[in-house]
């Protein structure tokens, strides 16, 4: 029987899995991944093998009978008992949103641990939530099974204090208010392939350009900056959420327009970005083939922030050595690389467009003063790497 670990990533009406085998090899393998959706409505489940290939799909549930988190993961447990019986599933990894000021990297989760993340719900009220009852739910559908909670905040602990730092009053600056930075899962991943990849560059700017989009500042292999802040709002603008804006227009809309707060949030987090300023979809995909004009604006828009944030990461590291794209974006849209690194000339990036087009990893020139590279992330492989150092140093 070989070693299994489940990676869960919980949202509010959705579950997505992995499960990875914990052997002795240099990293653990991908062997499933699925994902039950609808929860609390009309569940459907999907599970694909290691080259994507659908092998498994159930859209048909009893009728009055809407999952839980805890009816999903006994579901998934069951299916794996069922169709995966040679795997023992020794461990769970979750992608847990926020980690706050105190956790700095992965922790086994027990009762404290649950209390503590319970205490950071309100700093990230769409995701913390689901990510706790996820954990809950899997305590109570197998009870033994030791979790492992891995934080999108957890990677960001080691940019210095000003980095963190709104011009806010002391007291609020020390009760929690500064900036956090997220995706970390995804950066610590990309991190890790640098030496390999890119062994010179000791600066290095990444983009996890995805329906979440964010960057990060790295030297030597540690974040020193990032573009989100005390909420996955801040920074670029993103499929459906806004990315940085002047704070007063929030309370223009409060004091003036009569929204309420559940108004705004929506607004901020699910009607705007690309979706909202190009009226047609949040996807770019669907934006790069429109002949609309405001589909057009709306990918300038998110390239104009891509390019300007790029100078201010490149500022905090004083130069950069490398640029890399990630994330469905950044991985796959050749013409998005292009147009971000025309605008990155005057720093020394030089596109190699025949690499772009196929899709790197390498797409700068071989005389380029930066160079950029194309690297898929696998925040899932991360989370299972982490559960793998939990269990040996228990
Ligand atoms: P998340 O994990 O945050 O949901 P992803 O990293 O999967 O997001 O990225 C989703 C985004 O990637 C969508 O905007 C989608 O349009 C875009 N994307 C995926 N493939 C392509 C492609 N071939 N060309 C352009 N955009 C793409």
């Amino acid at each position: 029987m070989e070693q299994g670990i489940l990676v869960i990533n919980a949202g509010s009406s959705s579950l997505k899995f992995a499960v990875f085998t914990d052997g002795d090899r240099p990293e653990p393998s991908l062997l499933f991944k699925g994902q039950m959706e609808g929860l609390g409505s009309d569940p459907s489940f999907q599970v694909r093998d290691a080259t994507g290939r659908k092998i498994d799909e159930r859209d048909e549930w009893p009728r009055g009978s809407p999952l839980s988190h805890a009816g999903a993961l006994r579901y998934i447990l069951g299916w794996l008992e069922e169709s995966a019986s040679d795997i023992k599933i020794e461990a769970a990894g979750h992608r847990v949103v926020h980690g706050g000021l105190d956790y700095d990297r992965a922790v086994r989760i027990n009762e404290g641990v649950i209390a503590d993340l319970e205490q950071l719900m309100p700093l990230a009220p769409l995701h913390q939530p689901h990510n706790l009852a996820a954990i809950r739910a899997l305590a109570e559908v197998a009870p033994e099974l030791p979790q492992v909670a891995c934080f999108d905040t957890a990677f960001h602990r080691t940019q210095p204090r000003v980095a963190q730092l709104f011009a806010l009053p002391r007291t609020l600056i020390e009760s929690g208010v500064r900036r956090y930075g997220f995706h970390g899962l995804s950066y610590e991943y990309i991190a890790r392939r640098l030496p390999d990849t890119v062994p010179e560059a000791r600066k290095v700017v990444v983009a996890h350009l995805g329906s979440g989009a964010s960057m990060c500042a790295l030297l030597d292999g540690r974040s020193i900056e990032s573009t989100m802040g005390f909420t996955a709002v801040d920074g670029l603008p993103m499929g459906t959420r806004t990315g940085g804006m002047d704070p007063g227009v929030v309370l223009y809309l409060l004091q003036d327009r009569g929204y309420d707060a559940k108004t705004i949030e929506k607004l901020l987090y699910k009607e705007s970005g690309l979706l909202g300023v190009s009226g047609v979809s949040n996807d770019m995909r669907d934006l790069l083939e429109s002949d609309d004009p405001r589909a057009e604006e709306a990918v300038e828009l998110f390239i104009y922030h891509v390019g300007k944030h790029l100078g201010a990461l490149a500022s905090a590291l004083e130069g950069f050595d490398a640029l890399v794209f990630t994330a469905g974006i950044g991985e796959n849209a050749a013409i998005v690389r292009e147009r971000v690194c025309r605008r990155a000339e005057w720093l020394g990036v030089r596109l190699d467009e025949e690499a772009n087009r196929r899709g790197g990893p390498r797409i700068s020139t071989l005389n380029s003063p930066v160079s950029v590279w194309v690297i898929p992330t696998n925040e899932e492989l991360m989370i299972a790497l982490h559960v793998c150092d939990e269990l040996r140093a228990a």
